[in-house]
C-alpha cells in the first residue's frame, strides 16, 4: 500500500514536472521567452505555398510569439509543383518538413494542407477547410494575400479568405465545427500589384528587432529559397554553398524593401525620425469583409506597436 502511494506520488511529481518542462519550453522553441498576456491573442496566417506566410508576416508573427501570443501558419497547398527538378509526393513530403522546421525556429506550427500546387480552387470543400480551422483557432485575427496577384494559387487563397469571412459565424455552414460568436477581423499581407488598386497599408510593423528569425525561418525553405527559386529566376550558380553566405544572400535580397506607402504607415505609427529609420517591415490592410477593427482595436490586435 505504502509502495503504491510513493508510485503515486511519484507519478504525480512527474507530471507536474514534465508540464512545468513543457510549459517552459513551448516559447523557446525559437521564439524569445515570453511572459504570458491575461488574454493571449490566437492569429492565424494563410498562404498558398509552405514559405508564403514567412515571407509575408514571419517578422511580425516572431514579435506575437515572443510577447505571449499564439500563431498559427497554414499553407493551402503542399508545395508539390514547385521546384525544378523534383515534384509529386517526395516533394510535397520535403516541403512539408521544411515548413514545420520554419515554424519551430519561431515557435509557430505550421500546417500544411494536401491540396496539390498550382491546382488550388476557391471550391466548396476548399472554402470549408478554411472556415474550419478560422474556428478551430477560435481567431482573433486573420491574415493573408489579396485576390491579386501574379500566381494563381495565391489570388484564390485571396478569395477563399474572402469567402470564409463571415461564414465563420454561420452555425450551419460547415456544422461539425462549432461557429465564432464574432467575425475575426481579417487583413491583407502586402504586394505590389497596382491593378485594379494597390494594397493599402492600414498598418505597419517594424520587424527590424525580428529579421533575423525571418531570415532563420526562410532559410528552412532550402528547396524554395536555394534552389527552386534562383533557378526559376537564372542565377541558381550564384547560391554560396557555405551556410553563412547563403543567409547573408537571403537577408540581402530583403534590403531596401518599403515601398513609400508603408513607409508612410511606419511614419503615422512611429513617428516621423522612428518611422524614417526602420529597415525591415511588414504591413497589412483591413478586409471589409472582416470584423472592422477600431484604432483602439488595431493596437490590441498589434500590441507590439507604440502608443
Ligand atoms: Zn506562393
Amino acid at each position: 500500500m505504502r509502495a503504491d502511494r510513493r508510485l503515486w506520488i511519484a507519478g504525480l511529481v512527474l507530471a507536474l514536472a514534465s508540464t512545468g518542462a513543457y510549459l517552459a519550453a513551448a516559447p523557446g522553441q525559437g521564439g524569445q521567452a515570453a511572459a504570458a498576456p491575461a488574454a493571449p491573442l490566437n492569429i492565424i496566417v494563410f498562404g498558398a505555398h509552405p514559405d508564403d506566410c514567412d515571407i509575408r508576416a514571419g517578422g511580425t508573427a516572431a514579435k506575437w510569439v515572443a510577447a505571449g501570443h499564439r500563431v498559427r501558419f497554414v499553407s493551402m497547398t503542399n508545395g508539390d509543383a514547385g521546384h525544378q527538378s523534383e515534384g509529386g509526393g517526395a516533394l510535397g513530403a520535403r516541403r512539408r518538413a521544411e515548413a514545420q522546421e520554419a515554424g519551430r525556429r519561431i515557435g509557430v506550427e505550421y500546417i500544411v494542407l494536401d491540396n496539390h500546387d498550382g491546382e488550388l480552387m476557391p471550391d466548396l470543400r476548399v472554402r470549408e477547410q478554411v472556415i474550419r480551422l478560422i474556428r478551430q483557432w477560435k481567431a482573433d485575427l486573420v491574415l493573408g494575400p489579396r485576390p491579386n496577384d501574379y500566381h494563381p494559387d495565391h489570388r484564390y487563397t485571396g478569395i477563399l479568405l474572402q469567402d470564409a469571412a463571415f461564414m465563420v459565424t454561420v452555425p450551419n455552414v460547415a456544422p461539425d465545427t462549432p461557429s465564432l460568436r464574432e467575425n475575426p477581423v481579417f487583413m491583407y499581407v502586402e504586394d505590389g500589384f497596382q491593378k485594379p488598386n494597390p494594397f493599402t497599408p492600414d498598418v505597419a510593423v517594424s520587424i527590424d528587432d525580428t529579421f533575423q528569425k525571418k531570415i532563420d525561418m526562410l532559410d528552412a525553405h532550402v528547396s524554395q529559397v536555394y534552389e527552386w527559386l534562383p533557378w526559376h529566376a537564372g542565377r541558381l550558380d550564384q547560391v554560396p554553398k557555405d551556410p553563412a553566405a547563403r543567409r547573408q544572400m537571403l537577408a540581402k535580397q530583403r534590403e531596401g524593401r518599403i515601398s513609400p506607402a508603408t513607409r508612410e504607415a511606419l511614419v503615422k505609427y512611429y513617428g516621423p525620425e522612428a518611422g524614417a529609420r526602420v529597415q525591415h517591415a511588414e504591413a497589412f490592410e483591413i478586409c471589409e469583409y472582416g470584423r472592422r477593427p477600431s484604432q483602439a482595436e488595431i493596437l490590441r490586435l498589434f500590441p507590439f506597436l507604440p502608443r
